[in-house]
């Protein structure tokens, strides 16, 4: 499990914010229970699908499937307690806008970090 900041331009224009903040599961560690969530796919920057899990009842976006690592990234405000989260690492900053507030506390990546990309 990795616990993130994305700031790329595809998480600003999903969460209307500067980042995401995402609990990373692999495929092996994660599995829907109960009602399945909606899906929107989209081509992701690698050229593999990137399906968007959101609530059909409320809109609220819950993870998204990133085909390319074969891990989910779960919304952490979406958990029942998000206050449990800390971010260990940002990512994607170059993608920041000017008006987005980085972390200075952890390790900071204008992209992947050398050992995920
Ligand atoms: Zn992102």
């Amino acid at each position: 499990m990795q616990q993130l900041f994305c700031y790329c331009s595809d998480c600003q224009a999903r969460t209307g914010g500067d980042k995401w903040f995402g609990i990373w599961y692999h495929y092996d560690n994660f599995a829907f229970t109960g009602e399945s969530p909606k899906v929107h796919t989209r081509t992701g920057s690698s050229g593999k699908p990137v399906h968007h899990h959101y609530c059909g009842k409320c809109g609220v976006n819950v993870c998204a499937d990133i085909t390319a690592g074969q891990f989910f990234t779960i919304s952490a405000p979406s958990f029942d307690s998000p206050q449990e989260f800390k971010a260990s690492m940002a990512i994607f900053t170059a993608s920041a806008k000017n008006w987005a507030v980085l972390p200075t506390d952890i390790p900071v990546f204008d992209n992947f970090p050398p050992k995920m990309s």
